[in-house]
């Protein structure tokens, strides 16, 4: 391995290659909670990268892969965007790390046509900068807008704060040019369209794919004006249940709101000091009258099932904070306990059970200390629920509390991911939910990446 190391120093030069000191130790972990436990609360040093490259160009990117598939050793490649994963999928211990963050030039921006492309190594946080300057917007704004790349947010299936109305990646995404693992570049179709009955899209063989079938060096994705017209609130509710009830209804009724999330008593207790579920709501477009008239149906079918209104403060403060990451962990740590956030999404006839099944088994986990939830990301046929999970800071409990949630997830009919991705994490739960379609992706990583180096490490995606 060490060889191919000096061969990749000799070939793109030692200011494309990172191979030792502190600036190895910066990409010895991603977000996955996990990680950042052992190294922050229990004072374990995590093993490095082999060596880090950080291309400055396609062909650098093809070249990496051309130098690897020289040599007989399978050295293990992960790509790394923003490392904002909270699933170990960007963790790259004794791999080669392929860091897209010098590739962010915004090369176009189309608003006829509504359309940017963008390297993807962009951070989306300066990708919508620059849109929001000539007055557009991806309108994808996850949590981890201030860390994340396109190429990560693509790769990882996100899913942002505005995916109600506006989508997720996957409907945003129009067209990808890639770096295979044999180091062949090539665009997924040659015309950015938005549509096309033209076999299978193969843009789907990427989104989502956590960096198992290529690089993603070049995105074109659609943009949207920005909304000029906005009204929000707040409701409480003196039933999650009721709450849920009447997101369903409005999305039957195709009463699209830009945000909606609905906490339970518990999330509503420590985010906004109150005791009843919670739902903030936003509508949005560019017609004030239009807006107003789905607040005013929105709000006869939310006061049908019980909600009661309680102004604008709520949503305010969820906007002002919605943000602050850093903050959330100290006060976590303050309080000698850890984290981890899971997603799973559900058929509205299961959100309910689910529901209670996540809160009646997890505490039951020796070292459970709470756990609170959030409905969002909303569709015809269901949501997501977003489970936070406090716990004593250990190892073993961390496995065993994801061991009962993706077994809840999956008894009850549930996703075991709506948006963060399977990573190292949830992997060993993949075939549960896949079934014999598994050997499908399987036959394609094959066929694309025969050696099987990239980002298939510590048994992502196929742990056996
Ligand atoms: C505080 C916080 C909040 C978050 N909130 C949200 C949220 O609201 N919604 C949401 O969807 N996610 C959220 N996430 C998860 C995470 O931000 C997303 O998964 C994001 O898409 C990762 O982007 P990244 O650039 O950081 O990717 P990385 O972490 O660097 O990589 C993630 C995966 O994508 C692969 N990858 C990265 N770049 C490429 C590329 N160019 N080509 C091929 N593969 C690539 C990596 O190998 C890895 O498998 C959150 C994470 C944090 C830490």
């Amino acid at each position: 391995m060490q060889d191919i190391v000096e061969k990749l120093v000799n070939t793109l030069g030692r200011d494309k290659v990172i191979t030792s000191g502190e600036l190895l130790r910066r990409y010895s972990r991603d977000f996955w909670p996990l990680l950042i436990m052992r190294e922050q609360v229990l004072n374990e040093e995590l093993p490095n990268p082999l060596a880090v490259v950080i291309p400055e160009s396609v062909d650098d990117v093809s070249l990496v892969f051309r130098i690897i598939n020289e040599s007989n050793d399978a050295v293990p490649v992960v790509v790394y965007g923003g490392g904002s994963s909270v699933t170990g999928a960007s963790y790259g211990a004794y791999s080669i790390i392929i860091d897209m963050t010098k590739l962010n030039k915004v090369i176009n921006i189309n608003t006829y046509d509504s359309l940017i492309t963008v390297e993807s190594g962009a951070k989306l946080r300066d990708v919508e900068d620059s849109l929001n300057k000539v007055g557009y917007s991806l309108r994808h704004i996850p949590q981890s807008f201030n860390y994340a790349t396109i190429g990560g947010l693509i790769a990882t299936m996100s899913s942002g704060q505005y995916s109600t109305l506006y989508g997720n990646i996957e409907d945003m995404v129009l067209n990808m040019e890639v770096v295979l693992p044999n180091g062949e570049v090539t665009w997924l179709r040659r015309n950015n369209i938005p549509r096309a009955s033209t076999g299978p899209s193969l843009k789907y063989l990427f989104i989502g794919s956590e960096g198992m079938f290529g690089v993603i060096t070049k995105a074109v994705l659609r943009i949207v004006p920005l909304p000029t017209s906005t009204m929000y609130g707040a409701y409480k509710f003196n039933s999650l249940e009721h709450g849920i009830e009447a997101l369903r209804e409005l999305m039957m009724r195709r009463i699209i709101p830009a945000v909606a999330r609905l906490y339970d008593e518990s999330e509503a207790s420590l985010r906004f000091g109150l005791d009843k579920s919670l739902l903030i709501i936003s509508f949005e477009g560019y017609y004030d009258d239009l807006v107003r008239m789905l607040w005013v149906k929105a709000d006869e079918i939310i006061k049908g099932y019980g909600g009661e209104y309680v102004g604008g403060r709520y949503f305010e403060d969820w906007l002002r904070t919605r943000f602050n990451v850093e903050e959330e962990i100290e006060a976590v740590k303050k309080y000698g306990l850890w984290f981890d956030t899971i997603e799973v999404s559900a058929t509205w006839s299961r959100i309910n059970q689910l529901y209670r099944d996540f809160r009646e088994t997890l505490p039951r986990v020796n070292g459970v200390m709470g756990v609170m939830a959030h409905v969002s990301h909303l569709y015809v046929n269901g949501a997501c629920t977003y489970f936070t999970v406090l716990f004593k800071p250990n190892v073993n409990t961390y496995w065993e509390l994801w061991s009962k949630a993706m077994e809840t997830a999956l008894r009850d009919g549930g996703s075991i991911s709506h948006h963060h991705g399977i990573g190292i994490v949830r992997s060993r739960w993949l075939r549960h939910e896949l079934g014999n379609a598994l050997s499908i992706l399987r036959a394609v990583k094959t066929a694309l990446d025969s050696k099987g180096v990239l980002n298939t490490k510590s048994g992502m995606f196929f742990p056996d």
